[in-house]
C-alpha cells in the first residue's frame, strides 16, 4: 500500500445527497409542534400522486411493509402463489410469506438480470395469483409483456420498483401505469426519506384500504365514528421523513439525469473490449429507462472467493463495492421451503459473482475515471479473477 493511497479518500458505493434546504425543512417540522403524519405526508403525496399521473399515491415507513400491504389489498393469502425473481433484497419473497401465501420463483434473464418473463409464464399454475417482478437496478422489466402475461391469466402484478424511481418505460414512468406499484425512500435509494416507501395505487376503494392496513384497520365509519374491521399495524410516514422527500423528490430529474451521464461514462472508461478482455459483464446499456440506481458488472467465474478477493483488492484501492444480491432460494429460510442449489442456476451465478461499482449523486466523472481504472487493474492481476 502506497503512502498516497491512504490519503486518497474512500469512495463508497452509495450515499445520500441532502441538500441545505431540506435539511432546514426538516428543522421546520422539528419546530412546528407536530411531528407524525400530517400536512408534510398530505403534501408529499399529493406531489407523488401528481407525478404519476393523478394515480393514488399512500406513503409508508418502508418499502417492505408498502410491498406487504399490496399483497393484503390485492387479497393475496395462505393457499395463493405468488412468482417472484430470486435475485432481489429478501424483502421480495419475504412479504409473500408475511401474508401467508407461497413464494414461486423464475430464474433470472442472464442478460438484464430481471426475471426471465418465459420462465414466469411457465411457472403459472391454477394456483397462480400474483407476479412480482422486481426492477433491478431501475432497469425495468419488459412491461409490454409483463402486462400481457398478467391480462391472459387473469393475474395481479405488484411492482417491486423499489429501486426505479426515475425510471422509464418507453417515455412512460414507472408506477404512472399498470397495477399496484411499490418504491422504496430507504438510504441508499434515489430518493430517499432515511427509511419510507410508497404504493401507487389504482383507485380510492384500493387507497382507502391500504390507508386502513397502515393504521392500525382504523376507519371512520363506526358507531362512535371509529371502527377497527381489518388487522393493521403501524406503518405510516412521519412529518419529519416527509419533509425530507419533499425536498429530495424537488431535485429527481437532476439525479436521474446525473446518474446515466455516470454511467455513460462508466460505458466510455470500460470501452468496448472490456468485456472479451476479462470475462467479465457490464449491465445493459439502457439510457432511456433506468434510473441507474445501482451500476453492476458480473465477474469471470475464478471459483470460490472470485467476489470477495476482487471485493478487497478495490478497498484496498479505497474503493467501495457491493453485491445485489444473493440468490434468494439459497437462504436457510427458503431451503427449509424446499428450494435447493441447481433450481435457478443464472441467479446462483448471478448471485456469487455479481458486483455493485459506486455510483450516486456527488460522484463525479473523476471518481467514475478512478473506479474503472481500479477495476482493470484487478482484473488483469494475477490471483484476482483473471
Ligand atoms: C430496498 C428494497 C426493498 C425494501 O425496501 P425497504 O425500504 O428497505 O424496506 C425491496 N426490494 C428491493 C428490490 C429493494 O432494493
Amino acid at each position: 500500500m502506497t503512502h498516497d493511497l491512504q490519503d486518497t479518500p474512500f469512495l463508497p458505493f452509495s450515499q445520500p445527497s441532502i441538500d441545505e434546504a431540506t435539511i432546514a425543512a426538516v428543522g421546520d417540522v422539528l419546530r412546528s409542534g407536530w411531528i407524525t403524519s400530517g400536512p408534510k405526508v398530505r403534501a408529499f403525496e399529493e406531489q407523488l400522486s401528481a407525478y404519476f399521473g393523478g394515480r393514488p399515491v399512500l406513503t409508508f415507513n418502508s418499502g417492505t411493509c408498502t410491498m406487504e400491504i399490496a399483497l393484503r389489498v390485492a387479497g393475496i393469502g395462505p393457499g395463493d402463489e405468488v412468482i417472484t425473481t430470486p435475485i432481489s433484497w429478501p424483502a421480495t419473497a419475504n412479504v409473500i410469506l408475511a401474508v401467508g401465501a407461497t413464494p414461486v420463483f423464475a430464474d433470472i434473464d442472464p442478460v438484464t438480470r430481471n426475471i426471465d418473463l418465459d420462465l414466469l409464464e411457465a411457472a403459472i399454475t391454477p394456483r397462480t395469483r400474483a407476479l412480482i417482478p422486481v426492477h433491478l437496478s431501475g432497469l425495468p422489466v419488459d412491461m409490454d409483456r409483463l402486462y400481457d402475461i398478467a391480462k391472459r391469466h387473469g393475474l395481479r402484478v405488484l411492482e417491486d420498483a423499489a429501486q426505479a424511481f426515475g425510471s422509464r418505460w418507453h417515455g412512460r414512468r414507472v408506477g404512472a401505469f399498470g397495477d399496484l406499484v411499490s418504491f422504496s425512500f430507504q438510504a441508499n435509494k434515489n430518493l430517499t426519506t432515511g427509511e419510507g416507501g410508497c404504493l401507487v395505487l389504482n383507485d380510492a376503494q384500493e387507497a382507502a384500504l391500504a390507508a386502513k392496513y397502515r393504521l392500525q384497520g382504523v376507519t371512520r365509519s363506526g358507531v362512535d365514528g371509529i371502527d377497527v374491521d381489518v388487522l393493521g399495524g403501524k406503518y405510516n410516514m412521519s412529518d419529519i421523513m416527509a419533509a425530507i422527500g419533499l425536498g429530495q423528490f424537488a431535485n429527481i430529474e437532476a439525479v436521474t439525469a446525473h446518474r446515466r451521464a455516470l454511467a455513460r461514462h462508466y460505458f466510455a472508461q470500460f470501452g468496448d473490449g472490456f468485456e472479451a478482455a476479462t470475462g467479465a459483464q457490464l449491465p445493459v446499456a439502457d439510457f432511456e429507462n433506468s434510473n441507474w440506481h445501482l451500476f453492476q458488472i458480473v465477474l469471470p467465474d475464478r471459483g470460490p472467493g472470485t467476489r470477495a478477493d476482487f471485493m478487497e483488492a478495490l478497498a484496498r484501492l479505497r474503493i467501495g463495492t457491493g453485491f445485489h444480491y444473493a440468490a434468494i432460494h439459497l437462504f436457510s429460510l427458503y431451503r427449509e421451503r424446499g428450494f435447493s442449489e441447481g433450481m435457478f442456476p443464472v441467479a446462483e451465478r448471478v448471485g456469487r459473482l455479481t458486483v455493485t461499482l459506486p455510483m450516486f449523486y456527488a460522484m463525479t466523472t473523476a471518481d467514475v475515471e478512478r473506479v474503472a481504472a481500479a477495476v482493470k487493474t484487478v482484473l488483469a492481476a494475477p490471483g484476482t479473477p483473471r
